[in-house]
């Protein structure tokens, strides 16, 4: 019998503290080594009681146990702990099953073992040789699970592992062979694998965790794999892109056709390249930061190849793609649809007779060409050009002819300006003009180079004779006010003032000559009439009138 230690007490207690937290601590994350880890730890345990128990057996029998159960405990004890360390091994080995009825079998065996030198053959000898071939039988299998993990998967903390089996079985064959009487020896070896233990448990974990990533990198790559080829087999035109530092990841067929780009070089090219609009490409990325998601949003694109602008309707998610925030984008060619759409707002904006804006839209372009102009600081002026005696011309020459000197003006109007100029057609014969960043004086050398080449302009009857006609031309300029509808009404006076002074005329605003006509006018005014109308009939003419359907 072997001499009671209370220090041995004291170490279990300190192991048995370490396996309890190292459990907790294996517990807070369910990975694939908690279960192997825990039959591990627990077959340590019982593997510390089993010593005890051998050196100090007086316990079991102040329960009041024969001989016969005693030893019964002592292999029980032993096979359990053989059990957990090949069920340790099973796990350790492949996490998903761990094979219970190989498992099974080999307890039953032992059990049947444990009776038959427990009850019928009681010889010391041969229930020492059963818990030799117990203990080494369990270690073996153990260190077979734990070699082949660490064949599978060769890391440190497997390797670790490794070390502790063999540990193990060095001191099982140390204690049951050379030092069976060095209890002192057996207990050092008992004590130092021990230490071992927690620490090896540690890098099983952190390795457990690497497997994890390592597994987690590889669904990732399965789910890349998927999107890769679902994009790919994609009738319809796609494109992933990376959102920070704005680079193409994934392009299909149908989009690299579109997009006039190589699919190997998808990643040189950046999404800003294809965008023609940068107000457009700003007002997407908006939408897409604020909703993660836009439905049919029409984008102007360029084809890298021919440079061609053309609309495409794109349909776009935030997707998770490679651990990284992606667009996912998918296309379809509008660009017929745009440009019906563009044909049939040009003809809701236009006069269908002369082709100049409308009214309508000149009061809705305008003031945001104002508010540009005052942002930068820029003048701009308004003319208004009536043709002169224009009821005799269509009196004269039929209200075809009168159509066609409206055309003419429009043109002669459109080709004498600049593109950034604004014409519209403010009524009848009247069109009113508004100059970007001009002046008093420029605005006067422009409405008389307008006047001057309306002068030289002619049209030809029906009978091949050039009928000639002229325009009187108000101007005004946004230097004391930039009020539109203050400078509409100003150049309205202009207009007036240059028909009394004769017609064929340019004039500008002027305060002082306005107020001669003031009260005139605001006669007028209160009757809403325009003042060049203040001698005949209101005649209300169709600007569709007499004019050739086919024009149109
Ligand atoms: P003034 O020099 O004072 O401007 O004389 P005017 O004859 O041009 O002025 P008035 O306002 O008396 O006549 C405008 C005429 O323009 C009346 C109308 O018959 C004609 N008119 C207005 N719209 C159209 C149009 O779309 N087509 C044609 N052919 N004539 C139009
Ligand atoms: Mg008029
Ligand atoms: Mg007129």
């Amino acid at each position: 019998m072997l001499i009671f230690d209370i220090s041995e007490y004291i170490f279990s207690w300190q192991c048995l503290f370490c396996f309890v937290a190292l459990a907790v601590l294996f517990n807070l994350r369910k990975n694939e080594s908690f279960a192997g880890l825990a039959f591990l730890l627990t077959g340590g345990l019982l593997s510390v009681a089993t010593v005890f128990l051998a050196r100090d057996d007086q316990i079991l029998y102040s329960f009041g146990l024969g001989y016969d159960f005693v030893t019964f405990v002592k292999l029980v004890l032993v096979l359990l702990m053989s059990v957990l360390w090949i069920s340790a091994a099973a796990k350790f080995y492949n996490n998903q099953s761990s094979n219970l009825a190989a498992i099974g079998f080999y307890f039953t065996f032992g059990l049947i073992v444990c009776v038959y030198y427990s009850f019928f053959n009681k010889e010391q000898e041969g229930a020492n040789t059963i818990v030799s071939i117990i203990t080494n039988s369990g270690l073996l299998l153990l260190s077979c699970g734990v070699f082949l993990r660490f064949a599978k998967n060769k890391n440190s903390g497997n390797f670790l592992l490794f070390i502790v089996i063999l540990l193990l079985i060095t001191q099982s064959l140390l204690t049951n062979l050379l030092f069976k009487n060095f209890a002192q020896t057996a207990n050092f070896l008992n004590w130092l694998w021990l230490y071992i233990f927690p620490f090896a448990s540690m890098l099983i974990k952190q390795n457990s965790q690497s497997t994890e990533l390592k597994k987690n990198h590889k669904v990732i790559d399965t789910l890349n794999l998927q999107i890769n080829n679902m994009i790919d087999s994609s009738p319809f035109p796609i494109v992933l892109a990376k959102i920070t530092g704005d680079k193409l990841l994934l392009i299909n067929t149908p989009a690299a056709s579109l997009l006039g780009i190589s699919k190997k070089e998808v990643s040189f090219h950046k999404l800003k390249d294809f965008f023609v609009d940068e107000a457009n490409r700003q007002k997407f990325f908006n939408l897409l930061e604020k909703q993660h998601e836009v439905q049919d949003f029409d984008i102007m694109v360029c084809d890298l190849i021919n440079a061609t602008p053309f609309w495409l309707s794109v349909s776009a998610k935030t997707i998770e793609y490679n651990n990284e925030i992606a667009l996912y984008m998918a296309f379809q060619d509008v660009t017929m649809r745009k440009q019906r759409e563009d044909g049939l707002q040009a003809q809701a904006d236009k006069d269908p007779l002369t082709m100049a804006w409308n009214r309508r839209y000149f009061e809705k372009l305008v003031p945001e060409n104002i508010k540009e102009c005052i942002r930068k600081s820029q003048n701009f002026s308004l003319l208004l050009l009536d043709a002169d005696k224009f009821k005799n011309i269509n009196d004269t020459y039929g209200h075809k002819l009168g159509d066609k000197v409206l055309i003419e003006l429009a043109d002669i109007c459109r080709t004498s300006l600049r593109t950034d100029d604004i014409v519209a057609r403010f009524g009848g014969e009247e069109f009113v003009v508004f100059l970007n960043n001009t002046d008093t004086d420029s605005a006067l050398k422009v409405a008389e180079r307008l006047r001057q080449n309306i002068e030289n302009t002619s049209v030809d009857d029906d009978n091949g004779n050039a009928v000639r006609f002229t325009v009187s031309i108000g101007v005004v300029s946004s230097e004391k006010t930039s009020s539109l509808d203050i400078l509409l009404r100003q150049v309205d006076d202009a207009m007036y003032l240059a028909k009394k002074r004769g017609r064929n005329q340019v004039a500008l605003y002027d305060e002082e000559d306005a107020k001669v006509f003031l009260n005139k006018k605001t006669k007028h005014r209160e009757a809403n009439v325009h003042p060049i109308f203040q001698n005949e009939e209101n005649e209300e003419i169709s600007l569709l009138d007499n004019y050739d359907s086919k024009i149109l």
